[in-house]
């Protein structure tokens, strides 16, 4: 249903459609067993394959716990080059910090990180203003914090944008 709603919400902030995938499969081969993590460059790759088209973004949303090389972990991850994102619901779950379960704030810091992720999809710099959508965050705190808007200066590359 969260997923649904991102859907429905995401596509008319860039003005194109968001595929966003659910209750994604992991690839057996981003599994790390010594983490006990999946490898998110492996996932995008995966991911790409689904694509109808070479202009489509796709968003994949799962459960598991992610991670790049030189991460503990990470929230969500993008390559504007494939066109593909991925955002785990792991961490940003009210239950993962022993709180009761919060579906607004839940769908809250998906929709942030789902936002945040298109943009570099779009090839909009990271963002230094901390009130707009697209600032970098790693914490919870830093996103909670965040507005769920672009600011104008994102807005306005979003607008010139070439992909
Ligand atoms: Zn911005």
């Amino acid at each position: 249903m969260m997923v649904n709603k991102l859907a429905t919400n995401i596509g008319p902030v860039f003005n194109r459609s968001v595929d966003i995938l659910k209750g994604m499969k992991m690839p057996e081969e981003s599994y790390n067993v010594i983490r006990n993590q999946y490898y998110a460059a492996i996932i995008l790759a995966k991911l790409e394959r689904v694509k109808a088209n070479q202009r489509e973004h796709v968003i994949g949303v799962c459960e598991e716990d992610i991670y790049l090389p030189d991460e503990a972990y990470v929230l969500a991850h993008a390559d504007s080059v494939l066109g593909t994102a991925v955002v785990s619901l792991n961490k940003i779950r009210q239950e993962f910090y022993g709180l009761p379960e919060d579906d607004t704030k839940v769908y809250d810091r998906l929709y942030k990180l789902a936002v945040d992720q298109v943009s570099f999809l779009c090839d909009v710099a990271a963002c230094r203003n901390p009130k707009c959508v697209h600032y970098y965050s790693q914490t919870m705190m830093d996103i909670d914090n965040k507005g769920s808007k672009l600011c104008d200066i994102c807005k306005r590359q979003l607008i010139n944008r070439k992909k």
